[in-house]
């Protein structure tokens, strides 16, 4: 035993290194040791490698580095750094890049930098990685400065580079001190920073900037395109996003799957059904981009064709994630149909993928809807047992709404105070629409106030109170809601009813006489509601719990937007199609019961989709159950 150690002591390295234990079985047990994050024993491990010039391969010291990262091993991480690069061992770009990352998240930035001075060979990564790590520290004109210094080097920035360089930029005054900057060194025209302006000045909504640096572009780029087309389709500019998707196509470039779904996003907005079903037939070559296809999706629900949305999930769908269940889910669910959603969502369950946040939130919705109260309120009160989801605000509005609906306005009071979240604009809404159907005056009141208090600009709100207090004849409280109104500068804004007609999109404006067809439109109208008054439709002018002006509103009742856009519809549309409007405000009382008799006298179907809810008219019902 004696002679055997000394043998050792004095044996050549060669001697130690085959005969204590081999080469490959020391880097397979540090290798083992690493996959199993068992950072002491690695740690020798890789000392022993050192002492025997032995290495792993880089994805392996990848992985120990992760785990120094987690454990917060900052000196562990200096020895591996030591290691990769002792005995004249050239380590590979990919490897140093790792260990530029951990120093980066062990915010060593002058280490990071010394790293990065001595690199051989600094790719992509290498300089994003330093940019992005000055950009999170606030140090833009670092990052900046690296842009710059690579580009001299020849290294083309990816869009990593450029979101890290504007991810500084959370404020306008930064974002237009870089476009300075950028223009200043000549980098504006480079087709990915304009792109990445385009989309920085898109993300804080100014989308006039966005259309600036857009429209400066000499040669286009489909980057370029799909970047403003974005941006506007986001920023709810559904129709300059078309406007420009059309040119885009006039000057010879091809859609791709990115222009394809913020196209289909414009037609949602929009409600254009027509158009988004021609975009359909483009989405076909890429049938297999999921993202795209939940786009399309979505634009099937929220155009208010379910038909549609169940042949694409059911038929064209071979993926679908937890975004596709949902928004079917959500869809069948605001288009009136309940059953099915809650349907959709047992399959779900057994053969889905985890339910989200969403996907509660449209469960809840089709609860409320199709009056499940005990169901609702099971989901709710389980969701976090039964999913891992915490109530959010919204969870919380559909349960009002529940209640609401149920009458029980008190307990829909109550939560409201017990929610964990202040309540906001909406969740107040939610309380007044349930004391509009169920004619609860006073408490109407409360909610209207709540909601001023937290939305000072709300028109409707401010007419709704005050149609109240005339109502009862307190002439003091209209005048003070009036004084507020006018000292605040609110004005309500007209009523608008879009409908698709032949590829062309109609719009109608109340007090608006500009359409080309208006006299005969009127004329209709007036043959319309006589027919309907033969079988005993009465205009609904209790305005009371309305938001309705009350000196011309019942002059104009009849010419609302929604209904000339309904009886354009019929003279319009041939029978089998179903009549289509967007509208921007919430739809009133008489036009509600209007649409549904014409859905039954003309035996149409019509669908209205304001900005909360969709109403499907069809023989004489809504499903909305006359509740919204
Ligand atoms: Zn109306
Ligand atoms: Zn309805």
């Amino acid at each position: 035993m004696r002679r055997a150690t000394s043998m050792l002591k004095l044996a050549p390295p060669w001697l130690v290194r085959f005969s204590s234990v081999s080469a490959s079985s020391l880097v397979d047990e540090f290798t083992k040791f690493c996959y199993q994050r068992d950072l002491p024993r690695a740690m020798k491990a890789m000392e022993a490698m050192q002492r025997n010039r032995l290495w792993a391969d880089a994805i392996t010291y990848s992985e120990l580095i992760k785990c120094c990262l987690v454990r917060g091993g900052v000196e562990q991480g200096r020895l591996v750094h030591e290691h990769v690069f002792s005995n004249g061992y050239e380590p590979k770009t990919f490897l140093i890049n790792t260990l530029l990352n951990m120093y980066v998240k062990f915010g060593l930035l002058d280490e990071a930098q010394k790293l990065f001075d001595e690199m051989p060979d600094r790719n992509v990564v290498s300089w994003t990685t330093m940019i992005s790590a000055y950009s999170n520290s606030s140090l833009n004109h670092m990052a900046l400065e690296f842009l710059i210094l690579m580009l001299r080097e020849g290294v083309r920035p990816n869009m990593f580079t450029y979101s890290s360089v504007l991810r500084a930029c959370n404020g306008l005054l930064n974002l237009r001190q870089l476009h300075a900057s950028l223009t200043k060194v000549g980098l504006e025209s480079d087709v990915f920073v304009r792109s990445a302006l385009i989309d920085t000045y898109s993300k804080l909504g100014e989308q006039q900037d966005a259309l600036n640096v857009f429209n400066e572009m000499v040669t286009g780029d489909l980057v370029v395109w799909n970047s403003i087309i974005g941006g506007l389709a986001q920023n709810s500019d559904g129709d300059e996003a078309l406007h420009l998707y059309k040119r885009m196509k006039r000057a010879g470039f091809a859609a791709d799957q990115s222009t394809l779904t913020s196209v289909l996003r414009a037609c949602t907005g929009l409600a254009l059904l027509e158009l988004g079903r021609q975009v359909h037939v483009h989405v076909l070559k890429f049938d297999q981009d999921l993202i795209l296809n939940n786009a399309l999706l979505d634009m099937y629900c929220k155009c208010g064709s379910l038909e549609d949305a169940n042949l694409v999930f059911t038929r064209t769908m071979a993926d679908k994630d937890v975004i596709s269940w949902s928004t079917m889910i959500a869809g069948l669910a605001q288009n009136g149909f309940s059953t099915d959603a809650l349907k959709l969502f047992e399959a779900m369950k057994l053969r889905g993928p985890k339910p989200n946040y969403i996907t509660v939130l449209g469960v809840l919705f089709a609860c409320s809807h199709a009056g499940l109260v005990k169901d609702g309120w099971y989901y709710f009160q389980s969701m976090k047992e039964l999913f891992g989801i915490d109530p959010g605000r919204e969870h919380y509005g559909c349960i009002i709404d529940l209640l609401g609906r149920a009458g029980k306005l008190d307990e829909a009071v109550k939560l409201i105070h017990e929610m964990k979240h202040e309540p906001d604009a909406v969740t107040w809404r939610i309380l007044l629409g349930a004391c509009r159907v169920h004619k609860n005056v006073d408490l109407a009141i409360y909610a209207a106030k709540e909601i001023l208090k937290l939305d000072p600009t709300d028109a409707g709100t401010y007419i709704l109170l005050s149609n109240i207090y005339a109502n009862t004849q307190k002439w003091e409280d209209v005048a003070e809601v009036r004084r507020s109104m006018r000292a605040r500068g609110v004005k309500k804004e007209p009523g608008c009813s879009w409908i698709e007609v032949s590829k062309q999109v109609h719009a109608f404006i109340l007090g608006d006489n500009s359409h080309p067809r208006i006299e005969d439109i009127k004329r209709e109208i007036s043959r319309v509601i006589q027919r309907l008054v033969s079988v005993g439709y009465v205009p609904d002018t209790n305005f009371v719990l309305q938001d309705l002006e009350g000196e011309q509103m019942e002059d104009s009742l009849q010419y609302h937007s929604e209904k000339l856009a309904i009886v354009f519809g019929l003279m319009s549309l041939p029978k089998e199609k179903t009549i289509r409007i967007r509208k921007n405000l919430r739809i009133c009382g008489d036009c509600h019961l209007f649409a549904k008799l014409v859905a039954q006298l003309e035996n149409r179907v019509i669908v209205i989709r304001d900005p909360i809810r969709y109403h499907h008219f069809q023989e004489g019902v809504c499903s909305c159950g006359d509740y919204w």
